[in-house]
């Protein structure tokens, strides 16, 4: 059975990466979302095993000293994972799955020599993205400061991926998204076995 491709999504908060993933994996139906573990509490609206396994920090930090995580970072003072047996599981299966992870994440991603495909998507502006965070009313303004210094710097990392998204209009960057993961898909190492299998077809006497 072919194995699935992984996906790395990076983007400054706000950017919209959670609607846009969230709206790629309904088009995809090869592809899943991973669910990450984070030792913060569920905001508002958010259920465990849904948005995220909420841990605690103990939790968290025997799972990292167990060696269970691909990747994990501290954002904005949370910590973050992403299960490696979870993702090597629905890899096994066939499945894409796309990580949703800071740049910190993405880098050990890589330096894990995982087989992934990394796409940044950038925000238009400073101030588009200032507005984009103010209009979800997630943040108080301090925290919308944090963000915004945050971005400054993780902007400049867009170079250390494969891929880069615009996200000037949801659907335009939408549409990029889709496809540059069915170009992916499509590469031959990614493509086999299926096309193994046809081809052998074509030997057939
Ligand atoms: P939020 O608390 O708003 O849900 O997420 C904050 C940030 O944490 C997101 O922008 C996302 O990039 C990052 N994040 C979420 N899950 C993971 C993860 O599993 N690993 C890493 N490295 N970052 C994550």
């Amino acid at each position: 059975m072919r194995k699935g491709s992984l996906f790395v999504v990076s983007a400054p908060s706000g950017t919209g990466k959670t609607s846009l993933v969230e709206r790629l994996v309904e088009l995809m139906p090869n592809m899943v979302e991973s669910r990450s573990y984070t030792a913060r509490s569920p905001r508002p609206g958010e259920t465990n095993g849904v948005d995220y396994n909420f841990v605690n920090r103990e939790t968290f930090e025997s799972m990292i000293s167990r060696d269970q995580f691909l990747e994990w970072a501290d954002v904005f003072g949370n910590l973050y994972g992403t299960s490696k047996a979870d993702t090597e599981e629905k890899l096994a299966s066939g499945l894409d799955v796309a990580l949703v992870i800071d740049v910190n994440g993405a880098r050990q991603v890589r330096q894990s020599g995982a087989n992934a495909t990394s796409i940044f998507i950038l925000p238009p502006s400073p101030s588009i993205l200032e507005s984009r965070l103010r209009g979800r009313s997630q943040n108080s303004n301090q925290e919308i400061q944090e963000r915004l210094k945050v971005a400054r710097e993780e902007v400049k990392a867009f170079n250390e991926y494969d891929y880069v998204v615009i996200n000037d209009e949801f659907d335009a960057a939408l549409g990029r998204l889709k496809d540059i993961v069915s170009g992916c898909c499509a590469r031959v190492p990614d493509a086999r076995p299926d096309v193994d299998n046809i081809v052998a077809t074509f030997e057939l006497k």
